[in-house]
């Protein structure tokens, strides 16, 4: 199998051929075609998160030890699978779950794999991941049929689709006329409009320092733009039932809280970094919620994915390109330059 691999933190992915796993026991072998680009890989890459306050969380700290292959969003096609894998096809296309734990603690068997408390087996966070020609998945029940939906958007749904679906399932209930607040329209932004759509919420305000990436929020249904770099950003968000953050950066994290009304909630999904300082007694005497969302579990991306199937999730841009790319893709993201999501094709890449 062929991945693109990195090295060393921060430098250029490159192109390894190493051997093809042969699928043990439940293991099933899925050979990737397409391959999401997300921003966090771009975290994973550099090999940190940044806490703020000249404090860093180190990936190698969660098994993530270069050489190390990146890409959590894996659509394509079962190749093998091990005698112990039961309902799978040689040739079917599935998407891929990749939010795995341990499977055996509580919070796995209660269907909450992305919560797993001891030992995740996160696809291409501390598992080899998705920029590769063949995935490794330790079992069939973590393999969703995807049958009608796009297969580059197919792919994102396995994490910016999810990631807001499950957000979106810690708002506070929404009564009419009640708006939400969207920080950062990313990729993951941007479908959680749709998302947010899709479930009945009528009152977005999708919020970013990009114009043609608020342009792209109004098409896919937010109700208002907001340049966060006005001046007056916070008077155009104010009375927020819930805001969620897909940036994470102290300056959206002191516009989202103090957007909110009184009661409302604030969701926390992005990764940027820093720290949040905030006042305490305010917290009490406005009744307000802060929480974080990480991805999704399991059923979560079923729902996501029967969304889609419906035809009720609006896709976001998507530009499919060739996985040779996944360097340009990464800069291309770092830089800004992406509306939407970028999806590398693997179909090319000779196994
Ligand atoms: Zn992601
Ligand atoms: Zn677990």
């Amino acid at each position: 199998m062929i991945s693109y691999q990195f090295m060393e933190h921060g430098k250029p992915l490159q192109k390894v051929m190493q051997e093809t796993p042969t699928p043990q026991g439940t293991e099933v072998l899925v050979r990737i075609t397409r391959s999401g680009v997300c921003h966090s890989d771009l975290h994973i890459w550099d090999g940190y998160f940044d806490w703020g306050g000249g404090k860093k969380f180190y990936v190698k700290d969660r098994g993530c030890v270069p050489p190390f292959t990146l890409g959590h969003e894996p659509f394509g096609v079962v190749e093998a699978f091990g005698k112990k894998a039961k309902g799978v096809k040689v040739g079917q296309k599935k998407l891929v779950f990749p939010w795995i734990g341990c499977g055996k603690c509580a919070v796995c068997k209660a269907g909450n794999d992305n919560y797993c408390v001891s030992g995740s087996r996160f696809l291409g966070v501390n598992r080899p991941g998705a920029y590769s020609t063949h995935v490794l998945v330790p079992d069939p029940k973590y393999l969703i049929d995807t049958a009608g939906i796009d297969d580059s958007f197919a792919a994102t749904l396995a994490c910016s689709a999810v990631t807001a679906y499950s957000a979106a399932n810690k708002l506070p209930e929404l009564n009419k006329g009640d708006s939400v607040a969207v920080l950062g329209c990313g990729g993951l932004g941007l479908i959680a409009i749709s998302v947010l759509r899709a479930r009945g919420a009528t009152t977005i305000v999708a919020c970013d320092i990009d114009d043609t990436k608020l342009a792209a929020a109004q098409k896919l249904g937010a109700r208002k733009t907001v340049n966060t770099r006005a001046p007056d950003a916070l008077q155009q968000m104010q009375g927020a039932a819930a805001a969620i953050d897909f940036v994470g950066s102290p300056a959206t994290a002191a516009l989202g809280i103090a957007a909110l009304r009184k009661g409302g909630r604030y969701v926390l999904c992005g990764l940027y970094g820093g720290e949040l300082t905030h006042p305490l007694p305010p917290i009490a005497q406005r009744a307000i919620g802060i929480v974080g969302s990480y991805v999704g579990s399991l059923q979560e991306l079923k729902e996501v994915v029967a969304l889609a199937k419906k035809g009720k999730l609006k896709p976001m841009p998507v530009e499919t390109r060739p996985a040779a790319d996944v360097n340009g893709a990464l800069e291309d993201l770092k830089a800004g330059r992406v509306v939407g999501r970028v999806v590398l094709d693997f179909e090319e890449v000779a196994a």
